[in-house]
């Protein structure tokens, strides 16, 4: 967009009802009333497919076939060899964890600024999660900083890609390959988005997603986690059904767990990516459009996507806020401020690895044994995220629901904040 346009599209938006006058917290009217989209979003085909699974009475993936159809379409959409459907993100990190041979006492590289899952994940096969920054520019992995942190106990590396968009993969799987460690990509909030036209998720060892309620492909709860490696899968799979062989007879290879989807999860996951493609869609332009209006806001400064990131899956949207340049607002009170407008907003995450739960996992019997106290000395010495600290303080998150609205809730989002920021001197003095 040129400036002139620009410039168009704001005032534009500040002819949106209540946009010129006070902000709601100094007695105004909101810049809006309506409701952002409700989520989840479901129809008579969901009906159908939910029905079909309970009237064949096979409830179970081992004895209906759903579970094996979700999988195959799943991958294809991917573009990814293989899928194994699993109970959930969480359930499918361990999995592939697993199938990439995390053991006791091995070390896992992971980010702060991610959901809590991808740590316990780690923590859950009694392997060392060791934080590399983030990307204050992208709110992702710093890419630059991983070879640092890796020692010789380091299996895998497992960036998450927060909001649906990636670390700056041509440099990850250079490490990846060169170093010898595993590339296993969190995409549990990144269905269809893509590195360099490849669909997220396949483009390291293995991928796992989330089907979680919140997520933009959801059933509720479930996971999936995708590979080009047949082995790994097989692996997999064995790990997910208790390491039971497939209707075989021979003893279980390996330890395992019960992990699996049910066939009405998986006929909701089928019916309901009948509708993937155009919400994600609705979500690249009102996403592209918000960023044109927000990013002429002094102080807000949406999240840059990498130079290879050719789509993101907005699972949310995500910017940086500074109070300096709103008259010195703190974050809290500008967040208060747009959710009186009408625009649903929050903080996003806290800094993950200065929680106190790593301190009581690592001061416990296990890791005392596993890892020596030197190794812990120098993980509490290298656990310094500051640029994850300032993401953590100044960021500022919508749902992806926010972006399946209109082109003009889009202009009342940019409506909103310009009109705080117009007031934001008063808006600071309030209690
Ligand atoms: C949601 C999420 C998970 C966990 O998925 P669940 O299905 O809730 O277990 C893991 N990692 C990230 C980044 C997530 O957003």
């Amino acid at each position: 967009m040129t400036r002139r346009t620009a410039v168009a599209a704001a005032a534009a938006a500040a002819v949106v009802t209540g946009a010129s006058g006070k902000p709601v917290l100094l007695g105004g009217a909101p810049v809006r009333t309506a409701a952002f989209p409700s989520w989840p979003v479901w129809g008579s085909s969901d009906e159908t497919a939910l029905l079909q699974v309970l009237r064949s009475g096979k409830w179970f993936r081992g004895y209906g076939k759903v579970v094996d159809a979700f999988e195959g379409k799943f991958a294809a959409a991917m573009g990814s060899p293989y899928c194994l459907a699993v109970a959930n993100g969480t359930s499918a990190l361990m999995t592939a964890l697993h199938g990439l041979d995390v053991q006791p006492g091995d070390e896992v590289i992971v980010p702060p600024y991610t959901f809590i899952a991808t740590v316990n994940a780690v923590l859950s096969k009694a392997a060392l999660p060791v934080f590399v920054d983030t990307d204050l520019r992208t709110f992702q992995m710093d890419a630059t900083k991983v070879e640092a942190a890796i020692t010789e106990r380091t299996v895998a590396i497992v960036p998450a890609y927060i909001a649906g968009a990636p670390a700056n993969l041509d440099k990850l799987l250079e490490i990846s390959k060169r170093r010898k460690v595993k590339l296993l990509e969190d995409a549990a909030q990144a269905h269809l988005g893509e590195w360099r036209g490849k669909k997220l998720g396949t483009l390291g060892d293995a991928g796992t997603f989330s089907f979680q309620a919140s997520k933009n492909l959801n059933a509720g709860e479930g996971g999936a986690v995708l590979s080009a490696d047949r082995a790994f899968i097989e692996r997999c799979h064995a790990y997910h059904t208790n390491s039971s062989p497939k209707r075989g007879t021979q003893p279980p290879a390996n330890q395992g767990a019960n992990l699996r989807l049910t066939e009405f999860q998986a006929a909701l996951l089928l019916s309901q990516m009948e509708r993937l493609e155009t919400q994600a869609k609705t979500r690249d332009m009102n996403a592209a459009h918000l960023t044109k209006l927000l990013q002429e806001i002094p102080g807000i400064t949406p999240v840059s996507l990498e130079e290879g990131c050719t789509r993101s899956a907005w699972h949310l949207y995500m910017f940086r806020y500074d109070a300096a340049e709103f008259a010195g607002l703190p974050r809290e009170k500008f967040l208060k401020a747009l959710a009186a407008e009408g625009v649903p907003c929050s903080s996003g995450y806290g800094p993950l690895n200065r929680q106190p739960f790593l301190e009581t996992v690592l001061q416990g019997r296990g890791y005392q044994r596993l890892f020596s106290a030197d190794r812990l000395r120098r993980w509490r010495e290298q656990n310094h995220t500051p640029v994850n600290e300032r993401v953590c303080a100044e960021g500022v998150w919508f749902t992806q629901t926010t972006l399946l609205a209109g082109r003009e809730d889009m202009e009342q989002i940019a409506a909103a904040i310009g009109k705080i920021r117009a007031h934001a001197a008063e808006l600071a003095r309030l209690g």
